[in-house]
């Protein structure tokens, strides 16, 4: 904090935006944020922002913050204000009477990844000691965890491998299912930088994204699939590295398990494997990949077939960053192992310039899933059959914990639906809107006989909940963030709470009502507790983060300033693990009734579901979500640029604005998510991925006509 003069004052925080999660000065005056400037000693952002980061703070006191408490008995009723007292007794004797009713099990929490680290630390212990069950799950679910589950089977360790500016250092980049410069705007400001200097690029979209042409950079390669055929283009490419004699065989032999290895190049080595023989299903031309696997595996020395194994001896520097078009599948995990066997097999993890990198899609996803939200895991990682891991929480926590994993969130949807489940207590997410098949959720959320919600804004999920408790903006409370290079940064308290309690301070609140008591003073108490039971982040506290500005965990004895770079001599688990990687068609096909490929993705000036930037100063830049449909596409429909365009899929249906354009391919459409108006996840189905239940966002056949008004 350094004072500026009279009443103001500037105050170091993180934005709560995307997982860029970049530092900022929030200058205030009185109570009031006059604006926010980004901090060049910031080591995400280096002194740059995008326009979302930079108008945050104009939500926070939006007229639209619900700041009492309320409750009702069903959800026809009006909402009744009450105390805060009132409000938390209610909830907790809701929570309890179920239980005694229907068992243990009838309840649980969802965390959220735009929450701090001590929040959601606190909301998971709260499911785990005071609920007395696993039954708690993420907003992660929906987005990154086939990336928790990948990068744990084959490097080690549930995150991306880099630092941001590591970037600077790669000859090739491969991007794939990412949109960097709307998303994640100020690494794609960086990434940009980079391949004006010359550094190479391969894109791997459906659609055309920004960079691949963009003034000044042009992909080298786009290999512009169909949605849902990742893993047969990845395999492709690795048969390329595999039969060309590409792999980097010094560094697979002293770093991954040979077994496995052996066994992965027989499987990509297959001709059912061969760009050629995959390019019918994925739609990208065999040339193509194997100029992209080429460049990948050896640089630009020299890209044609005969430069054989002798242009590998001298070593580039290739990274992937990818994001939710990797995750967002029925094979998301399996697209995940799949790109961490193409960096090990050309060497290219454990330094600068290389290396996994998944670019998360809100502020604290990786933060979320480090603190134990998931139903099988605690905090670190450790799954919840491991005695020893339990035994050091059911000490530190007074409490038996149970060894059996709870529920993810689509579990509970149908345990909700069936009747086992019947109380649920959601921190800071609008499943209501993120969720797909909003008619499947919403049913759930109809059946609860307690839904709990926590939020700045009475949100879609609010519909259906019997107390509302008022969330706090970021501006509003002590926490860390941790962003997607694993860089915890400390957020700090700019104005009070405007509802009188910050969420930490409303957890334990509800945990005293449920009759377990937490006590941490300030959220730097909490951050201790989760130092001495999290060997990752032992080293981590609020005054080392002051010292340093923020730190990459893992921050331990053996790294007591962290980790930028991680697998660095050797994997976390070991010796690196080959998976194999069968390409297996989604259920999700284009049919004669629903003919056209339905994809979402966001844009520059919105976040998330939008519950943040449409009530800020973004608005006027994107006021709807649009349809992006080929000309011939189009055409054939009789839907002109700017004409209203009918969406049906076997969930339902929706009305959007047409744009006629050729970013997308002839059978794919597109859109976003961030107006509840238009209701993309009205249309998607509950497909989801086979390890982890992440959604199927990226895929959904869809019929598409001309329609005359919403
Ligand atoms: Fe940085 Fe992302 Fe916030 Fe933009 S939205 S300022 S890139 S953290």
């Amino acid at each position: 904090v350094i004072e500026l003069g009279q009443a103001e004052k500037s105050i170091t925080t993180t934005c709560a935006y995307c997982g860029v999660g970049c530092s900022f000065k929030a200058e205030v005056k009185g109570n009031e944020v006059v604006r926010m400037v980004p901090d060049k000693d910031g080591k995400a952002n280096m002194g740059h922002s995008c326009v979302k980061g930079r108008f945050a703070w104009g939500y926070a006191t939006h007229p639209d913050r619900i700041t009492t408490p309320m409750i009702r008995n069903t959800i026809d009723e009006p909402w009744q204000k009450v105390s805060w007292e009132t409000a938390l007794n209610h909830a907790a004797s809701e929570f309890r009477r179920i239980q005694s009713k229907h068992g243990r099990n009838a309840v649980g929490g969802i965390t959220s990844s735009r929450c701090t680290n001590e929040e959601t630390y606190l909301v998971q212990k709260l499911v785990r000691a005071a609920f007395g069950n696993n039954n708690v799950d993420t907003c992660a679910r929906v987005c990154h965890s086939p990336t928790g589950y990948g990068l744990k089977q084959t490097l080690g360790e549930s995150a991306g491998t880099q630092t941001f500016d590591s970037v600077l250092q790669a000859d090739v980049v491969m991007v794939i299912g990412a949109n960097p410069t709307e998303g994640h705007p100020v690494f794609g400001s960086l990434l940009k930088r980079r391949l004006r200097e010359g550094a190479k690029l391969i894109v791997i979209d459906p659609r055309s994204i920004e960079l691949v042409k963009t003034p000044h950079v042009q992909a080298d390669y786009h290999l512009k699939l169909m949605p849902g055929t990742n893993v047969a283009v990845a395999n492709a490419l690795a048969h390329v590295i595999v039969t060309e004699g590409l792999v980097d065989s010094a560094y697979v032999a002293a770093r991954c398990e040979d077994a496995a290895f052996q066994q992965w190049c027989e499987f990509v080595a297959r001709a059912e494997n061969s760009p050629e023989a995959t390019a019918a299903i994925t739609g990208v031309a065999a040339e193509a990949v194997r100029g992209a696997a080429r460049l990948y595996a050896r640089g630009a020395v020299n890209t044609s077939a005969d430069a054989g194994a002798d242009a590998c001896a001298k070593r580039h520097n290739a990274a992937i960053y990818y994001g939710l078009g990797v995750t967002e599948h029925a094979q998301g995990s399996t697209m995940v192992m799949a790109i961490a066997n193409l960096a090990m097999a050309t060497g290219n993890v454990g330094r600068m310039g290389v290396g996994v990198n998944p670019l998360r899609g809100q502020n604290n996803v990786q933060g979320s899933c480090d603190m134990g939200s998931f139903p099988h895991e605690l905090p670190g990682y450790r799954h919840v059959s491991d005695s020893s891991t339990r035994g050091l929480f059911e000490a530190a926590w007074d409490v038996s914990l149970d060894p059996e994993p709870g529920l993810r969130i689509p579990n509970m949807f149908e345990a909700a639906l069936d009747g086992s489940f019947r109380g649920l207590y959601v921190q800071g997410e609008d499943i209501a809107q993120s969720d797909p098949n909003i008619q499947h959720v919403e049913a759930a959320l109809r059946a609860l006989e307690c839904l709990v919600v926590q939020d700045i804004f009475l949100n879609e999920t609010a519909k259906f909940a019997h107390v509302f408790l008022p969330g706090s903006s970021f501006l509003e409370k002590d926490g860390t963030f941790t962003n997607s290079e694993r860089r915890i940064s400390r957020v700090r308290k700019v104005m009070p709470p405007l509802a009188g309690m910050a969420d930490w301070e409303v957890t334990i609140a509800l945990a005293q009502a449920l009759g377990y008591a937490m006590d941490y003073a300030h959220p730097s108490a909490i951050m201790d507790e989760i130092a001495r039971l999290t060997p990752t982040f032992k080293g981590v506290s609020y005054a080392r983060l002051d010292e340093l500005g923020s730190i990459q965990w893992p921050c331990n004895d053996e790294a007591p300033a962290g980790t930028p770079i991680m697998h660095v001599d050797t994997f976390v688990r070991g010796k690196g693990r080959f998976m194999l990687t069968a390409y297996v068609a989604t259920d999700e096909r284009a049919s004669k009734r629903f003919p056209l490929l339905l994809t979402t993705g966001r844009i520059l000036s919105q976040y998330n579901v939008g519950a943040q930037t449409r009530r800020t100063a973004n608005l006027v830049w994107h006021a709807e979500d649009v349809l992006e449909i080929h000309p011939h596409d189009a055409e054939e429909r009789g839907i002109k640029d700017g004409d209203w365009a009918g969406v049906a899929s076997r969930a339902g249906d929706t009305v959007l604005r047409a744009n006629v354009t050729e970013r997308v391919q002839p059978g794919v459409v597109y859109t976003t998510f961030h107006f509840p108006e238009s209701g993309a996840n009205v249309v998607t189905t509950d497909n989801s991925d086979w390890a982890t239940n992440c959604p199927e966002y990226k895929v959904t056949a869809v019929q598409v006509v001309a329609v005359n008004q919403p």
